[in-house]
């Protein structure tokens, strides 16, 4: 293993996307699950706290870490097999939990690999995989440099989680490092029950609690049911438990047709109604063809402009002409370019009823086209991160002060008016995007002054009272890490809150592991 000792200031693994940044002493590039083994026994014998990092896209600071040691798991990247299962009628593909996303979907497209090592039941997976038609993993958090183990720890989603939901039902199975013991889980081997046996517990009671709401978009929290798998446990866990060092994942096949469409609002538009109308039409082409439906409020129309003079990529776009108030992004998974064709006459037939510009639109048909659209969708939340940074310059108290909150069907058009009456107020730069399918959109307030930074906290925390109060989550898909435990506190009661610090201290007992993620 590499192992970085002397750590200098401004060291790019003392911080993740949030900006937040932390303090270490050591850092531990470890290579398989032996080595992660080795590292967190020897910390536990000397008490040493123990951050996990996968790639550092996370944007709530969980794996910024705090003191002691990290463990990071960029260089455990490799692809270590995969396999048909027939009772699933699904390939399964085992990866080292750092390989990056990119690299997971471009083995996928490609379908090339160094097999050398992989074992007979794998070479036999490989040879029927590359025969076969074309596979994709339906997890897509829009930044492909995330980590496989970072999505699984944070329970990801991302554009697609419209159609598709979050990384959770497409893991088959894990290997988790505690720091006193190593798990295979596949799903379906473990409840969460059985925890009482792997760990010998005499007879106490394991907790349970209530956290994340079903019926909508939510990751706050540690998940819970009361017939729950093992594995649900652990996915989503924010790594408070142990490192993920290996992962089974579930591939899905392509949809034969993959395609997008980029629509312009109107100063007088009905954008909610609009939304409700494509997710309450029940035929099948509207239920499981549209796979994505994205917002971006006129800010970032213009941020995409203004990027676009000093980024190459942002070049290939057209110009967004000023007079729209927003876009929204629908993509559609089908079988057909019938279906294709059908679908979005019956989408675009009545728009300038709801204020969609019925003469500008961008089609992305054509693969190229479609990419365009893509980068689109990553370049707005990217150049966010990018103004944030650079504010952070003026003033390192500057932190990304980005909402992940989402609310049920019913209360979207009251918190989008919500929203723009209070920024209005508080007379700060904002961005709004994000999966308005799901009621899930990130606000992001960009404050160039402590006094409004100040201000735009106080207002995070009244939506977060009014969101909880109409049965919405504080996080839908980032996690808490550690810039929004206060947040997780209003959602959830202080002994649900116990109940999962408890399921923390009976696992990892000494609590060294991502010390002040997720729980204090
Ligand atoms: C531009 C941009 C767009 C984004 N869009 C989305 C989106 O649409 N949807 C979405 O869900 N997220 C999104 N994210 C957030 C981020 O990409 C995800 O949270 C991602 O899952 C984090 O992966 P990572 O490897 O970078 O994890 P890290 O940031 O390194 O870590 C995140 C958390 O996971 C833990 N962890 C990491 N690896 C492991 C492991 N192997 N074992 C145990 N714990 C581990 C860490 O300790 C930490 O608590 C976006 C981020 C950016 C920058």
């Amino acid at each position: 293993m590499r192992v970085i000792n002397d750590i200098k200031p401004g060291c790019d693994y003392l911080k993740d996307e949030s900006q937040l940044i932390g303090n270490a002493d050591k850092i531990y590039f470890c290579h398989n699950t032996n080595e992660i083994e080795e590292v967190l026994s020897n910390c536990y014998k000397n008490n040493t706290p123990i951050t996990i990092q996968g790639a550092l896209t996370g944007i709530c600071g969980g794996a910024v870490p705090l003191n002691g040691v990290v463990i990071n798991l960029s260089e455990m990247n490799n692809i270590l097999g995969m396999n048909y299962n027939t009772e699933l009628e699904k390939y399964i593909i085992k990866v080292q939990s750092g390989l990056l996303l990119k690299d997971l979907n471009h083995f996928l497209k490609s379908k090339k690999i160094d097999i050398s090592n992989f074992d007979e039941e794998s070479i036999k997976g490989y040879n029927k995989f590359i025969k076969d038609s074309s596979f994709m993993f339906p997890t897509d958090p829009t930044e492909t440099l995330a980590s496989i183990g970072g999505m699984v720890a944070c329970d990801a989603s991302g554009a697609c989680s419209y159609k598709y939901g979050s990384i959770r039902k497409y893991i088959q199975g894990l290997t988790l490092v505690t720091p006193t013991m190593k798990l295979n889980i596949e799903r379906g081997k473990y409840k969460y029950s059985d925890l009482e046996h792997i760990l010998k517990l005499d007879g106490s009671s394991l907790p349970k609690w209530q956290a994340q709401n079903q019926d909508i978009k939510d990751v706050a929290g540690l998940y819970y049911d009361d017939n729950m798998d093992l594995i649900d446990l652990i996915i989503g866990g924010e790594g408070i438990f142990g490192v993920i060092t290996e992962i089974e994942l579930i591939l899905i096949e392509e949809p034969k047709v993959q395609a997008g469409v980029m629509l312009f609002l109107n100063e007088e538009n009905e954008l909610a109604k609009f939304v409700d109308k494509l997710r309450n039409n029940e035929s099948k082409l509207f239920n499981s063809g549209i796979a994505a439906i994205e917002y971006f409020d006129s800010n970032s129309l213009k941020l995409l402009n203004r990027f676009r003079e000093v980024n190459q990529a942002l070049k290939k776009l057209p110009i967004i002409q000023d007079e729209f108030y927003g876009s929204l992004y629908l993509e559609f998974h089908l079988d057909s370019s019938d279906e294709l064709d059908e679908l979005l006459m019956d989408i675009l037939e009545d728009m300038n009823e709801y204020g969609i510009n019925e003469k500008h639109q961008w089609l992305g048909i054509e693969s190229s086209d479609f990419e365009k659209l893509k980068l689109f969708r990553h370049a707005v939340p990217e150049c966010v991160n990018i103004l944030i940074a650079s504010n952070k310059q003026i003033d390192s108290r500057l932190n990304k002060l980005g909402t992940d909150m989402s609310v049920p069907n019913d209360q979207l058009l009251n918190t989008l008016l919500m929203y723009q009456k209070d920024i209005e107020e508080l007379d700060v730069s904002s961005v709004i995007f994000g999966h308005i399918g799901d009621n899930h959109l990130h606000v992001n307030l960009l404050p160039n002054t402590y006094r409004k930074l100040v201000d735009s906290k106080k207002v995070i925390i009244n939506w977060a009272n009014y969101i909880t109060s109409c049965g919405g989550s504080v996080t839908a898909e980032h996690g808490i890490g550690k810039l929004k435990k206060e947040l997780l506190k209003l959602m959830l009661k202080e002994e649900d809150i116990n109940s999962m610090r408890k399921i923390k201290g009976i696992i990892e007992p000494k609590g060294l592991l991502n010390q002040g993620t997720l729980l204090d």
